[in-house]
C-alpha cells in the first residue's frame, strides 16, 4: 500500500462534530478527490443507499471478509462493524485520486500502519455541550445513543494527539478552509512532486 499515486486523508471527529458535513463538501468541490465507501453491518438510515455512503451487509458477510483478510482496518463500534475494504482502497488509489476516510479512531490507529503516509486530521467540537446541541439537532439518534455518542466522544477526543492536523468546527467556513488547505498543501509537498520537478528541469 506504500507505493500509490494519489493521496490517503483520514478524518475522526466524535459523531455529530459536522464531519459528514465537511467531508461532503470537500469532496464535492474538489477534483480528483472522493470519499471512501465503508462495508458496515449497521442498517441503512432512511435515505441512506447501498454503495453510496456505506456497502450494508449482514454479519456472515462480515465474518467472510475478515477471514479472507479484506480489510485493511475494522472496528467495531455502536454495537456494529465498520471496516476499509482493501481492494477497493487499492483501486481507487491505483487510479492516482485522493480519497477521505472518515473512520474513528481506533481504525486511524491501524490504517496508519498500514498507510504510514496517511494523512490524518482531527475534528473537534467546540465544546461538550455543543456537540450534544449538535447531535440533538441533527435528530438521527435516540437519546440513549446521544448518551452512547457523547461518553465515546471523551474517549475519541483523548486521541487526538496521534493526528496530524486539528481542526476546530467552531466557524463552519473557517474549518472547511482549514480543511481545503491541509489537501492543497498535502498536494504539493516535496515527494509527491518529485516526478514534475524533475521534468521541469530536463529543459534546462
Ligand atoms: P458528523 O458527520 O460529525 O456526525 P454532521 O455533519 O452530521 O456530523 O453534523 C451534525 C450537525 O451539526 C448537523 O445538523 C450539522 O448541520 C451541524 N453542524 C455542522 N457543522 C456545524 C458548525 N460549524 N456550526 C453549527 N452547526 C454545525
Ligand atoms: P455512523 O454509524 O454514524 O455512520 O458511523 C459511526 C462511526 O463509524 C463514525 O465514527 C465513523 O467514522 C466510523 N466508521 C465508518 N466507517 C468506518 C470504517 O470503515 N472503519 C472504521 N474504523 N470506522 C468507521
Amino acid at each position: 500500500m506504500r507505493t500509490h499515486p494519489g493521496n490517503v486523508f483520514v478524518i475522526s471527529a466524535p459523531s455529530g462534530t459536522g464531519k459528514s458535513t465537511l467531508a461532503n463538501r470537500l469532496v464535492a468541490s474538489l477534483d480528483n478527490f472522493i470519499f471512501s465507501i465503508s462495508t458496515t453491518t449497521r442498517p441503512a438510515r432512511p435515505g441512506e443507499l447501498n454503495g453510496k455512503e456505506y456497502f450494508f451487509v449482514d454479519d456472515a458477510t462480515f465474518d467472510q471478509m475478515v477471514n479472507e483478510d479484506g480489510f485493511i482496518e475494522w472496528v467495531q463500534v455502536y454495537g456494529n462493524r465498520y471496516g476499509t475494504g482493501r481492494k477497493w482502497l487499492q483501486g481507487v488509489l491505483d487510479s492516482g485520486k485522493d480519497v477521505l476516510l472518515d473512520i474513528e479512531t481506533t481504525g486511524a490507529m491501524n490504517l496508519r500502519r498500514a498507510i504510514p503516509d496517511a494523512v490524518m486530521i482531527f475534528i473537534l467540537p467546540p465544546s461538550a455541550v455543543e456537540l450534544e446541541r449538535r447531535l440533538r439537532g441533527r435528530g438521527k439518534d435516540s437519546e440513549t445513543q446521544i448518551q452512547e455518542r457523547m461518553k465515546y466522544a471523551r474517549h475519541e477526543l483523548e486521541l487526538y494527539h496521534a493526528y496530524d492536523f486539528l481542526v476546530v468546527n467552531d466557524d463552519l467556513e473557517t474549518a472547511y478552509r482549514q480543511m481545503e488547505s491541509i489537501v492543497w498543501a498535502t498536494r504539493v509537498r516535496r515527494e509527491r512532486m518529485v516526478g514534475r520537478a524533475q521534468a521541469i528541469l530536463k529543459g534546462f
